[in-house]
């Protein structure tokens, strides 16, 4: 393989000033993802940093050794700043300004300017930590789950490999410091290495941004913004899919459909913004009440909706007494008095029904205008027998499991 420096030197800063320019338009096009900001510094200064060395009688000693490695020890410190801020965190900049004053201090030490291998070794070891660093933060961040995390916390750290295998190294292979061209065959192939790495990392940093935008819109999509809960777009997709992999097909399923009582008099009485302030408050004392495994969707208006998997028909019974009664002592706090509200509740069961879960909810609305009918603040279990008549799934194991039983 022949590696000629100077072509890769070239290569190398027009793909690092590419990059560099790429993050910075997509900055520019939203400007709140900031850390794209941040991370097209590491690749505008790193692409910057090796024009001096394209000719050997650009760079002097003074620039090769103290400038262009701080410049590279400060690029790399951007690039952790950088997923510092894409997790949210506060960027360290006294960090960031210390760095290159830290290795310009060390140039002054004259044992340490003199020595190749201790510069190299500074330099691999500055680098390496601020990888790693980087890596560490984006592996922090792993709740959140993008596509491109994983390959960016990899490249990161076979990076971090890179430069800890050049310390390991530092005796076998001499380092020509801005002394091209003279260039030995591992050289280029170390050039080349960080040129990938640096390339690949590039391309992975936009996409990260890219795929949080793109979830956060799927978000925007299924979620309500007054209570944080799913709603019912959200709850059409699982009735969906659990119909196309019949989820629920074991164990048995209570479906729960919840509607506050004369909610339009709250309203009329105490104001939209109390209104919403109580519908909040149903939401958090529901969600109290039940599982974590048990899903509550904001169906729209007042009207809620609850998934309990694995539950039986007196579990579910309890859940819905629990926040019949929870929510019916709470009140909201207002200029006026406090406010306060009951809730009606209709209880559906897969064992009666099979699993279709439309069929549920209408059997569950059912209940709730009988709940209504019977005067309200209370809940009622949809009728067994016309949900088992109504069933499109009369061979369901369940239906099956309390016919035999
Ligand atoms: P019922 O006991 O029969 O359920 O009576 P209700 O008043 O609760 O039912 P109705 O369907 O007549 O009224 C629902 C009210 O909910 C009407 C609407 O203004 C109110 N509402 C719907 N969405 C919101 C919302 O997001 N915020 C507020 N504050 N009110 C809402
Ligand atoms: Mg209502
Ligand atoms: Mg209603």
């Amino acid at each position: 393989m022949r590696l000629d420096s100077f072509t890769l030197l070239v290569a190398f800063c027009a793909a690092m000033i590419f990059l560099g320019f790429a993050l910075l338009y997509f900055w520019n096009l939203d400007r709140a993802s900031k850390w794209l900001l941040w991370w097209s510094m590491p690749f505008l200064i790193g692409g910057a940093a090796v024009i001096p060395y394209m000719r050997p009688d650009w760079a002097s000693d003074f620039y090769s050794i103290g400038f262009g490695n701080a410049a590279r020890i400060t690029a790399l410190c951007l690039l952790w700043q950088g997923a510092r801020v894409f997790e949210r965190r506060k960027p360290f900049v006294l960090v960031v300004l210390l760095t290159p004053v830290v290795w310009i201090g060390l140039c002054l030490i004259p044992p340490f300017f003199a020595s190749m291998a201790a510069r190299v070794v500074g330099v691999s070891l500055f680098n390496a930590a601020f990888c790693a660093l980087a890596a560490y933060e984006l592996w922090r961040g792993r709740a959140e789950a993008l596509a491109s995390r994983k390959p960016a916390i990899v490249v990161l750290l076979t990076f971090t490999a890179l430069m800890l295998l050049r310390v390991a190294t530092v005796n076998l292979l001499p380092f020509p410091m801005g002394a091209l061209p003279l260039d030995p065959v591992w050289m280029g192939i170390f050039n080349l290495a960080v040129f990938v790495h640096a390339s690949f990392l590039g391309f992975l940093l936009i996409a990260l941004t890219k795929e949080r935008r793109e979830a956060e819109q799927r978000g925007f999509a299924i979620l309500d913004p007054l209570t944080g809960l799913m709603n019912r777009r959200a709850f059409m997709s699982q009735v969906e899919r659990s119909g196309r992999r019949r989820k629920f097909g074991r164990e048995p399923l209570a479906l729960l459909v919840l509607d506050l009582d004369h909610f339009k008099s709250i309203n009329d009485r105490f104001g939209h913004d109390v209104g919403d302030r109580v519908l909040v408050a149903f939401a958090t004392v529901a969600e109290a009440c039940a599982r974590p495994a048990d899903q509550l969707y904001r169906m729209g208006g007042e009207e809620f909706c609850f998934i309990l998997p694995d539950t039986t028909l007196l579990d579910a019974i309890a859940v819905a007494e629990r926040v019949r009664k929870a929510f019916a002592d709470n009140s909201v706090q207002t200029g006026r008095g406090r406010a306060s509200a009951t809730v009606s509740i209709g209880v559906a069961m897969t064992d009666h029904a099979g699993c279709d879960l439309e069929l549920l909810l209408a059997a569950a609305d059912a209940a709730v205008y009988e709940a209504k009918a019977r005067g309200r603040n209370r809940v009622v279990v949809a009728d067994p027998i016309a949900l088992r008549q109504a069933t499109p799934y009369p061979d369901s194991d369940f239906v099956q499991r309390r016919k035999s039983a």
